[in-house]
């Protein structure tokens, strides 16, 4: 159970491989955590077939890839990272990683969750469209209590997450201003040298930042699409970023 006298807002990432987060919104979570928000990352897999290499196996590239998204998130500020460890590529829609999501959410109490859009069209990676949709449908079943009762000992009560913003969207609504955490975030994609590849990443995030801000009227900025959920308490505000 998370410590109940640390009253900082919270935020968690949802997604499936090192390195999903940090591409995509780690400039935001830059900022919210630069906002006073705890930071959380909840990996569905350790990215054990990410790799070309022939010579590469499962166990070796998974235990890299942790060591990378470990060093990634120590950039940014998120202060806690959980490793679920599916396997890669073969992460499902179906009850048991519902039910093993909401217990994430119970334990971690975020204010607001950042995963993958789940209606992305033609997203092929069937990691990416199984943990958006069981991250969503986890913060559903995470806030009434008889979800998954079995939880609910030692303290640990149901929660209700009052934002969430998918990430990798085709419908962005919303978009942040990175120009402030832009180097943090280059910083941290630098950390997951296993996947970045030849050429300067640097210069590829800054152009495609560069494009997203182009949509809002900022300098580098990431899209999101807000979804609120419209359940009372009432609806919270955007968070402060
Ligand atoms: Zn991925």
């Amino acid at each position: 159970m998370s410590d109940t006298s640390d009253t900082r807002p919270r935020v968690m990432a949802i997604f499936a491989h090192p390195d999903d987060a940090d591409f995509i919104c780690s400039g935001t979570i830059a900022r919210l955590v630069a906002n006073g928000y705890r930071a959380q990352y909840v990996l569905a897999t350790s990215g054990d077939k990410g790799s070309a290499d022939p010579n590469a196996t499962p166990e070796a590239l998974s235990a890299t890839r942790e060591a990378e998204q470990l060093a990634a998130a120590k950039v940014l500020g998120v202060e806690e990272v959980t490793f679920l460890r599916h396997p890669d590529g073969e992460v499902e829609v179906n009850l048991p990683f519902r039910r093993e999501l909401a217990l994430e959410i119970r334990r971690g109490r975020p204010d607001i969750v950042f995963t993958f859009d789940p209606w992305q069209r033609y997203q092929i990676h069937p990691d990416h469209r199984a943990v958006g949709q069981c991250a969503l449908d986890a913060v559903a079943a995470a806030r009434d209590h008889m979800y998954y009762p079995e939880q609910l000992v030692n303290g640990l009560t149901e929660h209700r997450v009052h934002n969430v913003y998918f990430f990798a969207t085709d419908y962005p609504n919303y978009y942040v201003d990175i120009t402030s955490t832009m180097e943090k975030k280059i910083a941290a994609l630098r950390c997951h040298a296993s996947q970045i590849g030849e050429g300067d990443v640097g210069e590829r995030v800054r152009l495609r930042a560069r494009l997203v801000g182009q949509e809002a009227g900022l300098e580098y900025a990431e899209a999101f699409h807000y979804l609120p959920m419209m359940q009372p308490p009432a609806l919270k505000r955007h968070p402060q970023w």
